[in-house]
């Protein structure tokens, strides 16, 4: 049982720690951290952490994309990525003046009609590998707004499901293709842009009037994560509340993610509907708890899982 982590846009993420951020002047940084970074290298790495088999793809180019693979090789992560002319981005936090983060965000390579046509050739035959796939974050310059759809399509053609994390016009385009993604994983604020609708964390009888929109016709599983105060959940006709803990929480950057590995993880070993949300929030919150994005300490999984409570609606 093997997973596909696609990340389209990956990123070299750099971290600057700096005790005062001074604009218009020389900031010097002397502990600098580069991790390989995107959404779908997160879901790898909380895949990793699980012990599950996984393999992480996307496309890299240029010294840039060389150097994330190395950061992959060296944290015992399968990668294995379509090559692309163009130069994988970085990405800058600068944390400073007491938990303020500044972000410098690169747009990232604009890729081709050839390197669209490769990845998509290179994915075809990794989907040969595995039994599942998901797909996180945004896509890169260049590839159509219909991209991820066709990722879902090629994937439902080798036997593959699909859980698709992705916001806007992409997510858009794949909930209207006549094959629907698997699973998707809006937060709240992505739901409400999806249906046009303000969308209210505690009104759970609304939520299940919301999920009930007819844009996710077809898709089995809608999970809606909503932070500390757990998920809402829709699979085929039913819908489920998971409540979690009050937890201690270090650094939320990557739950989504992180949610989205627990439920690949739970559907690759054939979990019951309730155990697959358990599974879910449990690395949701594990992920809270440390202060590496994308990491979960597994030998504390069993002891959150049990804390976790799933009600059917
Ligand atoms: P996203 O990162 O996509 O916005 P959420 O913030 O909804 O996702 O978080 C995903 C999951 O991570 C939640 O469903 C929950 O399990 C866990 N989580 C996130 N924030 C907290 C928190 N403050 N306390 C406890 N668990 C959290």
């Amino acid at each position: 049982m093997t997973i596909l982590a696609v990340t389209m846009n990956p990123s070299i993420d750099v971290q600057y720690p700096l005790d005062h951020l001074k604009l218009d002047d020389v900031n010097r940084v002397t502990t600098v951290r580069k991790t390989a970074g995107g959404k779908g290298l997160n879901v790898a790495r909380v895949l990793h952490c699980l012990d599950h088999p996984l393999i992480a793809t996307g496309v890299l180019g240029g010294f840039f994309g060389q150097y994330l693979s190395s950061q992959l090789e060296q944290d015992g992560i399968r990668g294995d990525f379509a090559q692309i002319d163009g130069e994988t981005r970085s990405c800058i936090a600068i944390l400073h003046d007491d938990g303020d983060q500044t972000e410098v965000l690169e747009k990232g390579p604009t890729l081709s009609a050839d390197d669209a046509a490769n990845f998509l050739q290179h994915y075809e035959a990794l989907l040969k590998q595995v039994d599942l796939v998901t797909i996180s974050g945004s896509l890169p310059g260049g590839l159509p707004v219909d991209f991820y759809a066709q990722m879902v399509a090629l994937g439902h053609k080798a036997g593959v499901k699909v859980f698709l994390d992705a916001s806007g016009a992409a997510l858009e385009a794949a909930l209207k293709a006549d094959e629907k993604p698997d699973l998707i994983k809006p937060n709240d604020s992505e739901l409400g842009a999806l249906i046009g609708e303000e969308v209210d964390r505690k009104n759970l009888p609304q939520l299940a009037k919301q999920l009930a929109h007819p844009i996710f016709d077809g898709v089995s599983w809608v999970v809606v994560s909503l932070g500390a105060a757990g998920a809402f959940a829709k699979h085929n006709a039913d819908y489920y509340q998971a409540a979690i803990p009050k937890i201690n929480v270090v650094n939320p950057v990557g739950s989504g993610d992180s949610t989205l590995a627990g439920l690949a993880y739970a559907t690759d070993k054939g979990e019951s509907v309730e155990d697959t949300l358990r599974s879910a929030m449990t690395t949701g919150m594990l992920n809270t708890m440390e202060a590496k994005t994308g990491f979960v300490d597994k030998s504390k999984f069993d002891e959150y899982f049990t804390k976790v409570t799933v009600t059917k609606q």
